[in-house]
């Protein structure tokens, strides 16, 4: 017999996962390691150590572990806000007549609105045992400078956040709640960095993007004695940290006997896909379970289903170690009209592996199909969708409708990051009637690609 499954699965404090979970000690083609930019040699634990903490370079390199303990410092603080419940969106099933069973993991429970938390307090955590005196960082739409300022004020650590010129004008209420943890915030690109003036002589009154403000963020930080760069996505380290999504989704799951058919999560850097998937890709790298893995993302910056698996910049200045990823191009822009987050021009490189061997597919979705999809989400279940998160409500949706027509009763799971409230522009513009769509160009991207280094 099943046992009824709740509207909500709770695990109780003690079941919160005592390790994070390493997928690439499973793969069998490993993810191409960082290079360093002049040389085009791996980077070494030593050259990685002058921009990152020590302990998260060991986290990065670690191809091997496949278990690394969560130190109880960070499994205290996980408890403020953690275990997340597992949802079963009933509400919306019945409103999509369909006989799948929809499950949703919601990680918007906590003041910065994101999963981004899970990485932040351990990448605090570590920098403070180092015994820095601070980290800078960069920020987009603001959920990771949130995160990461309310990390450093629970460890007493300055925290300096390069953020977006364009976000730092549209949400001044994000600045502050950064700033009320106590961080220091630049709008970005900056004249307070080298790479920053370059930037700004270069293209004088650009809003900025990622990739301008993690060169400004790296470059405080490897000038300033006691700092050390982080970074909230993308990276190995940052993966590895957000598995405690999918360990307590596993957890969960078990207990009442389900299983997932397909599992969904929208993709930036793809640290909350990674993190959501990475147990159950273990499963299946082991041949002990399958399952069907989507990586979804916007069609204005469609990194996975139109990029090229090669080694890239990661940022505009081109100060970071190069990475083999899925990518557009370091200049690559999403077009101004572009609302909904996910922008980063390149993808996690252990997801790039997994999706090149096939292990994992991805869709590319268009904003207006998001914000529909938000509202429909919201109007049942209550929850007012981040922008990002929206991506996967669209495709469960999508995957929901089909087993509507087939009459499968698929199990369908999918990772809700976080919450909209800040992103109420670009809800105002939907509800409006003016928001619109944009494709980039084949030649868009060729031109973008162009300048990604010969390796
Ligand atoms: C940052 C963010 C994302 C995208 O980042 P990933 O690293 O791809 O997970 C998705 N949703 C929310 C709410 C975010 O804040």
């Amino acid at each position: 017999m099943s046992k009824e499954i709740p509207y909500k699965i709770y695990l109780s404090e003690n079941e919160l996962p005592e390790s994070w979970y390493n997928v690439r000690a499973d793969m069998k083609n490993k993810p191409a390691p960082l290079l360093n930019p002049a040389t085009h040699k791996p980077m070494t634990a030593e050259e990685l150590g002058h921009v990152f903490c020590d302990e998260l370079v060991k986290q990065e390199l670690n191809d091997t572990d496949a278990y690394i303990p969560i130190p109880e410092e960070i499994r205290e603080f996980y408890k403020m806000y953690r275990p997340a419940p597992l949802v079963r969106a009933y509400c919306l099933e019945k409103k999509l007549g369909t006989p799948a069973k929809i499950y949703y993991k919601f990680e918007g429970n906590n003041t910065s609105g994101s999963h981004k938390l899970n990485s932040a307090i351990a990448q605090a955590y570590y920098a403070k045992k180092q015994g820095l005196k601070g980290v800078t960082t960069e920020t987009g739409a603001g959920q990771w400078g949130t995160a990461l300022s309310m990390a450093c004020s629970y460890f007493d650590l300055d925290c300096h956040v390069y953020m977006v010129k364009v976000s730092y004008e549209q949400k001044p209420f994000r600045r502050e709640v950064m700033r009320t943890y106590g961080a220091q915030i630049t709008p970005s690109p900056s004249d307070t960095t080298e790479v920053g003036r370059k930037i700004l002589a270069e293209f004088p009154g650009t809003g900025g993007s990622l990739g301008c403000a993690i060169s400004e963020a790296v470059e405080a930080a490897t000038k300033r004695e006691g700092y050390r760069y982080v970074l909230g996505s993308v990276l190995n380290q940052v993966l590895l940290h957000q598995t405690v999504i999918g360990l307590e989704t596993m957890t969960a799951m078990d207990k009442y006997g389900i299983k997932p058919d397909v599992i969904i999560g929208c993709a930036g850097g793809g640290s909350n896909l990674g993190g959501l998937i990475s147990p159950f890709m273990g499963r299946k790298l082991r041949g002990e379970a399958d399952y069907q893995f989507i990586a979804v993302e916007p069609a204005s910056c469609p990194s996975l289903t139109r990029g090229s698996f090669v080694y890239d910049f990661c940022d505009t200045g081109h100060v970071c170690p190069l990475a083999k990823m899925y990518t557009l191009g370091s200049e690559f822009m999403p077009s101004a009209n572009h609302a909904g987050g996910l922008r980063y021009h390149g993808m996690s490189s252990i997801l790039s592996q997994l999706y090149d061997d096939k292990l994992i597919e991805a869709r590319s979705v268009e904003q207006t199909a998001v914000f529909k999809a938000a509202q429909d989400f919201a109007r049942v279940e209550g929850i007012l969708p981040a922008p990002e998160s929206s991506h996967a409500i669209k495709v469960a949706i999508d995957e929901a409708l089909k087993c509507k027509e087939t009459g499968e009763e698929k199990t369908i799971l999918f990772g809700l990051t976080g919450t909209g409230y800040f992103d109420m522009y670009a809800y105002k513009a939907y509800n409006d009637g003016t928001m619109s769509d944009y494709i980039p160009t084949d030649a868009e991207i060729a031109k973008a690609l162009e300048k990604a280094p010969k390796v």
